[in-house]
């Protein structure tokens, strides 16, 4: 059986890389933007013409943190739409058996009531800070509602939480935070100058080990059978704040004596928890790697890697 990963080389492609030798029933084919633009509609026919197949799981996207939705906003607006489109349109056309698309917790409402969950997504406008980024992810659920509902195809959608591990994208400005953040202590180690950490540290959000996120894709993949979206994350408990983030960063550099906040950038949204309950539910309880941990193989990983990691 053919296992198509879309952003093979990514964040979370990587990982489901690496836990791949568990399931030898599929024949994976991990893509990257090299591969194939599937910005662009006749390569990502070839793409399907050449694989032929039976699964997909369409992780890529123009990803970024806070600062790269701020200021990229057409990027993030329009490569979303074309890439989405052109993927879920040949998914169709090429009668993939089942294909799960990757939606984001920040990109659920701004204003409302915690713990969100699936039911949610569409109930008001998201943070103004990603509304771009937020309404191309929100058009990918529609779109495969639209393609369940006219065709009976088995496109679905799966919410996580704010993802990082290895093989992160380490850019200084356009990163997630924990990558930005390792990339930063790492240099001003190097220079002896302050560890500055942009916001207050004060917003809160639910990391989830890359590698856990790949596990539970497969587990979508082969047990999921419902047309909803998933939410994948850890539970509320173990939500955590910026500040500690940075903590739990500076601790794996010996570099705590160091960190600054910087309040005069933005904090974004407060807040995004989200409710794993329907997930620990249909799963059962997953047993997920701590922050603390997490954090520290993502360190390690980094500085073995400095030299070709993406920056
Ligand atoms: P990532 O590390 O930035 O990787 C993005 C992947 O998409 C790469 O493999 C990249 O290929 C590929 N890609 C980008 N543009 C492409 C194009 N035009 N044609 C073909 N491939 C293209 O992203 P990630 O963090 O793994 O994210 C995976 C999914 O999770 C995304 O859908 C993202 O929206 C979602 N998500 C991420 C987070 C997070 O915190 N990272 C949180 C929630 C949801 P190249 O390597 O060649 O550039
Ligand atoms: P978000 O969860 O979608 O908002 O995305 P991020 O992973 O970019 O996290 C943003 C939060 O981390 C905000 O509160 C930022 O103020 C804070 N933060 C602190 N330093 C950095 C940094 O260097 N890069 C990023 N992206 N965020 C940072």
């Amino acid at each position: 059986m053919k296992l198509l990963v879309t952003g093979g080389s990514g964040l979370v492609g990587s990982a489901l890389k690496r836990i791949k030798e568990k399931f030898p029933k599929y024949e994976f084919f991990f893509i990257s933007s090299q591969d194939y633009n599937l910005e662009n509609f006749k390569d990502t026919i070839k793409m399907f013409d050449n694989i032929q197949p039976d699964f997909v799981i369409h992780l890529a996207a123009c990803v970024g943190g806070l600062f790269k939705n701020m200021n990229y906003k057409v990027d993030m607006l329009e490569k979303n739409m074309m890439i989405n489109y052109n993927v879920l349109k040949c998914c169709h056309d090429y009668q993939v058996k089942k294909c799960i698309s990757c939606l984001s917790t920040c990109i659920f409402p701004d204003k409302t009531n915690y713990p969100i969950n699936e039911k949610m997504l569409h109930n008001g406008a998201p943070h103004t800070s990603n509304d771009a980024y937020a309404y191309a992810k929100r058009m990918l659920e529609i779109h495969s509602k639209a393609y369940q509902e006219q065709y009976n195809d088995n496109f679905i959608c799966v919410i996580p939480t704010n993802i990082y591990g290895p093989n992160d994208n380490y850019h200084l400005e356009d990163a997630h935070v924990i990558p930005a953040l390792i990339h930063k202590c790492y240099l001003s180690k190097k220079s002896g100058e302050k560890f500055i950490v942009k916001g207050t540290g004060k917003p809160l959000r639910q990391f989830i080990y890359s590698e856990d996120l790949a596990e539970l894709f497969m587990w979508v993949l082969e047990k999921y059978n419902q047309k909803e979206s998933v939410i994948l994350s850890v539970s509320e408990k173990e939500e955590v704040s910026i500040k500690y983030v940075a903590e739990q960063i500076a601790k794996c550099f010996n570099y705590q004596h160091m960190i600054e906040f910087d309040s005069s950038f933005s904090d974004g949204q407060y807040k995004k928890t989200a409710d794993n309950s329907k997930l620990k539910n249909l799963h059962g309880e997953y047993n997920f790697i701590s922050i603390e941990e997490g954090i520290k193989k993502s360190v390690n990983w980094f500085n073995s890697n400095y030299k070709i990691c993406r920056k």
